[in-house]
């Protein structure tokens, strides 16, 4: 799945009222996956598994639960959660490898 990935406003607004909150979908029509620029500050492993986590919701979850679960099944990785001393505790995780995989899957370059 080919992913667009858009730099919107409301996705700062929303991040600057809740600190974990840094990406969203349904906003536009099609496979769109707005951001907040923050995004970029996270390590590589926890932005891939986040984004993962989006596609989920693209895939039709009917909550949180179901899009790692459905993310999980469309990049064939597992998500865990990790708790780090930066960036707070439990946080959605894949390994390296998975991550690399996600980002190739997607198309994006960065
Ligand atoms: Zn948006
Ligand atoms: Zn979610």
């Amino acid at each position: 799945m080919k992913i667009k990935f858009y730099h919107c406003s409301k996705a700062e607004k929303d991040h600057k009222a809740s600190k974990r909150q840094y990406l969203h979908t349904k906003h536009f029509k099609g496979n769109v996956i707005c951001y907040a620029k923050e995004f970029f500050e996270l390590p590589f492993n926890h932005r891939m598994a986040l984004l993962a986590h989006e596609v989920g919701h693209i895939l039709g979850a009917k909550d949180e639960d179901q899009a790692d679960t459905l993310a999980e099944e469309h990049f064939g990785i597992k998500i865990y959660y990790q708790d780090t001393i930066t960036w707070g505790k439990d946080l959605e995780w894949i390994t390296e490898k998975n991550a690399v995989k996600v980002l190739k899957i997607l198309g994006l370059k960065f």
